[in-house]
């Protein structure tokens, strides 16, 4: 008996995409032999979606969706479809079929195997703007430094096995960095790569604001690299400072005193900001840890349904 694969889809806005993807995903596994379910997370959608995952359900079997009461993000579609799913082994994919659902089949091969974490690599980044591109290096960079992973192609494309699932599920952090804690939770892992498709209705949920925040949240997340360059910042000062007080004390000493105005209004303003954006980096830490403690629920479900076998 061949065991059973859940392939959770968050969908925000997605009321385009929920039917075809249902039917080219399904399909494939029906095509494949592969037992499986789709378990659709609405993420608070403002469209239909919901609407068409209720109609999807009547249409098909192996449906199952889950409804949050609000906008709650990716991280937390995701987690709450490793949540509901049943299968011996869970994959990942965006339902905007950027992710080719043949990859999928790969994935579930390499599961059968004895793989237990099938991460998907982008062979290339897809079509994006420069500015996007240099972004996301940048990003990949510092979180691949902290994590120890190279990120720089990762994606949120994988396949986890039940047990890998179930410690992921454990983590008690309320922001989930899917990308990285699939990594970190370790298993025997295994690449596949896979070229980005283009969206085929829709738009990307990302707005250049948006993926600022998912940087510094998750580098913050993962991260004291940006406390410690601080601490780096107030060594050299304090190099800086040691200097010039001797030049000053030599100054005073022999009489010259009151030469250096531009120096000390030049000090005053960098010090003064470097202050500040210490400060700044501290308090953001805080908040974090702030968030973390109020131990709010990372999301609302408001309905959960399941088509009939
Ligand atoms: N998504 C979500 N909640 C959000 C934003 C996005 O569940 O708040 C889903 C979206 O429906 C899609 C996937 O996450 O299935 C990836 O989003 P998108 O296609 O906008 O990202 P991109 O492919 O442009 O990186
Ligand atoms: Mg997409």
């Amino acid at each position: 008996m061949d065991k059973m694969l859940s392939v959770v889809l968050p969908a925000y806005n997605e009321e385009q995409m929920i039917k075809k993807t249902a039917q080219v995903v399904g399909d494939l596994l029906e095509k494949e032999q592969i037992p499986y379910e789709l378990v659709f997370v609405n993420d608070g959608s403002k469209d239909h979606t919901w609407e068409k995952i209720l109609e999807l359900k009547e249409e098909r079997a192996h449906i199952k969706g889950v409804c949050f009461s609000r906008n709650f993000g990716k991280e937390g579609a995701v987690f709450a479809g490793i949540a509901q799913a049943e299968g011996d082994c869970i994959a990942v994919m965006d339902c905007d079929l950027q992710h080719p659902p043949e990859t999928l089949i790969k994935m579930y091969r390499l599961w059968e195997d004895g793989y237990q974490v099938i991460e998907g690599v982008k062979a290339s980044r897809g079509r994006e703007s420069f500015i996007h591109k240099m972004f996301a290096k940048t990003f990949y960079s510092i979180i691949s430094d902290a994590t120890g992973i190279d990120m720089s192609r990762a994606s949120d494309f994988k396949l986890m096995d039940r047990q890998a699932a179930e410690e992921f599920l454990k983590l008690p952090e309320r922001n989930v960095f899917f990308r990285a804690l699939s990594s970190w939770v370790g298993f025997k892992t295994t690449y596949v790569e896979f070229d980005v498709q283009e969206r085929e209705a829709g738009e990307s949920k990302w707005s250049f604001k948006s993926l600022v925040q998912y940087a510094v949240n998750n580098i913050t997340s993962f991260s004291a690299a940006p406390m410690q360059i601080v601490t780096f910042f107030g060594v050299v000062f304090f190099v800086f400072a040691v200097l010039l007080g001797i030049q000053s004390l030599y100054m005073y000493f022999s009489g010259h005193a009151v030469a250096g105005f531009t120096t000390v209004i030049l000090l005053l303003l960098l010090v003064g900001s470097i202050l500040m954006f210490s400060l700044g980096v501290i308090g953001y830490y805080i908040a974090k840890i702030y968030d973390e403690v109020k131990m709010r629920p990372r999301y609302i479900i408001s309905e959960v349904i399941k088509s009939k076998e």
